[in-house]
């Protein structure tokens, strides 16, 4: 589509920023909204209810009801399946609206909305859709005068608080499973990019959800999602968001009522590349690739690049070539490879680790300043540092922002040492073409998940989630059962 026929399809969508709750569009009770400010040119999208605990105790006494009332959690796995299919099938149809919304509230290009956004998470719902009437439970080897049934449960009323980098896809990931499973939900969004995920509530009633079951609350964190977290009739809460919120959310919910709490957090992601590394292009391209995917908006992107000194220039020559590639367009363009940062604070946060670097010493060979500066949107050049030292912030902390740092190694026990070196633990990467090296190098990389001579390897049916203070959950996968289930063992005489 064109650009400009994407802009007039953005300026006649009808804004809904209403919550959803047990089946209806509804206003916060204390009547409070937010204004959603669009990052592609600060345009102010509508507003939107800023729920608080009074409307989390609605919606919590909504799901609970649900649950309790078997309406959902009652249905046969293969009931759930066809409904979870229906809503991935609508997920679909909805796909240019949807993508839309996730574009303008967001600002990432509406080619990645569509293929990326919208196709992982219908792919996610059929994918948890399809795999719950095929799980069987256990019986345990126990005495021959007993049967002991090992059987999973729905956990009851699941929370799910989610960032705003991959508004749907967040979502998607801890409400397929949840829902397959037969939990009711409640789930806030970012108040940074909070519409998809309302639009997601209509799709899913109109898939065949029934009321109460698929709740979502926009609002604030230190409202709605504290509310969610210290609620003492929320069952699990399932968080994925920044390592210093997560800690929050650990704390409430064991302070209310032990509620299973799982974290998705942060990370640092180390990617190292050896001078016999097999394919030199495809290890810059994936290394530029992945940190400026998104904006660098993602918690896996590559973010300190540890190069082997002896083609450390190379790497450098080259991997400068691509940066054109990535300069910020319109995200409305369907050219664009590199959109808009999410809000003002997160654009101010990048340009601080930025200043931070040249203060530290990095040098800044690439980027550093604003772009699109008359768009009234937030948008920051591409931008890599080289001679950056482990220590310095920009390789401590995360920046969350298209920023790339570029430290070299001579001695490979000691670039893994430093890639360890942090209190994150998400992905890690290594490029070698020795086999045992590689194999070596991914057992010791403290990471969730290790990608050898490759940065994308990503798939539904693979565990995504991280070591050390990355979080203590894994999304995606059947793994992601484990979350959302109880064991039970029932013991029978016989
Ligand atoms: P954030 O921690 O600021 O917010 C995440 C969510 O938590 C939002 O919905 C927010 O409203 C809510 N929240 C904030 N304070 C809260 C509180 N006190 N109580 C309850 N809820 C609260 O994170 P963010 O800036 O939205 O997202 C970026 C972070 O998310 C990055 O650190 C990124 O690495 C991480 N992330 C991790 C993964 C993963 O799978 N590990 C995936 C995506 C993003």
């Amino acid at each position: 589509m064109t650009t400009s026929l994407w802009h007039e399809r953005a300026a006649a969508l009808a804004i809904d920023g209403r919550a959803f709750i047990d089946g209806q569009r509804v206003w916060a009770k204390s009547e409070r909204q937010f204004d959603d400010l669009s990052p592609i040119d600060g345009r102010n999208l509508g507003p939107v209810a800023r729920c608080d605990g009074a409307d989390v105790d609605v919606a919590v006494a909504a799901a609970r009801a649900a649950f309790e009332d078997r309406r959902w959690a009652g249905k046969s796995p293969a009931q759930r399946k066809r409904v979870l299919i229906k809503f991935a099938d609508l997920v679909q149809k909805y796909g240019p609206e949807l993508a839309l919304l996730e574009t303008l509230d967001m600002g990432k290009p509406i080619k990645y909305s569509q293929s990326t956004d919208v196709g992982a998470t219908a792919n996610c719902l059929r994918w948890y859709g399809e795999a719950i009437d095929k799980i069987y439970d256990e019986i345990a080897p126990t005495a021959a005068n007993s049967l002991a049934l090992i059987t999973r449960e729905a956990v009851g009323v699941v929370a799910a608080i989610v960032p705003w980098n991959y508004p749907m896809i967040m979502a998607a990931w801890k409400i397929a499973p949840a829902l397959a499973a037969g939990n009711s939900v409640i789930l806030k969004p970012s108040e940074k990019s909070p519409l998809t995920a309302l639009r997601l509530a209509e799709i899913g009633l109109e898939a065949g959800l029934p009321p109460g079951v698929f709740n979502v609350l926009p609002g604030f964190g230190q409202e709605a999602g504290a509310a969610l977290a210290l609620h003492m009739d929320v069952d699990c809460i399932g968080f994925t968001g920044s390592t210093g919120t997560g800690k929050q959310i650990m704390q409430m919910a064991g302070q209310s009522n032990l509620k299973r709490a799982w974290t998705e957090l942060g990370g640092k992601s180390a990617n190292i590349v050896c001078a016999d590394c097999p394919d030199l292009d495809k290890a810059v391209a994936a290394a530029i690739g992945s940190i400026y995917f998104n904006q660098g908006e993602s918690c896996n992107a590559p973010s300190r690049l540890f190069v082997e000194a002896s083609i450390k220039e190379r790497f450098l020559e080259k991997a400068l070539a691509l940066l054109p590639n990535y300069q910020p367009g319109d995200p409305l363009d369907e050219a664009t490879v590199m959109g808009a940062i999410v809000d003002a604070t997160q654009l101010d946060t990048v340009m601080g680790y930025i200043d931070a670097g040249k203060e530290a010493g990095a040098e800044l060979l690439a980027g550093g300043r604003r772009a699109r500066g008359d768009s009234g949107g937030f948008y920051v050049q591409p931008t890599l540092f080289d001679k950056v030292d482990n220590g310095m912030r920009i390789a401590r902390e995360e920046i969350f922002g298209p920023v790339l740092s570029v430290l070299s190694f001579t001695d490979l026990n000691d670039a893994v040492k430093q890639a360890n070196a942090t209190p994150f633990g998400l992905q890690a990467a290594v490029w070698t073409g020795n086999i045992s090296k590689a194999i070596q190098t991914a057992r010791a990389l403290r990471a969730g998940t290790v990608h050898v001579n490759q940065y994308d390897g990503d798939d539904i049916t693979v565990p995504f989630g991280g070591y050390k203070q990355s979080g203590n959950g894994r999304d995606k996968s059947l793994h992601a059962f484990d979350k959302y289930t109880e064991l039970k063992t029932t013991w029978i005489q016989i």
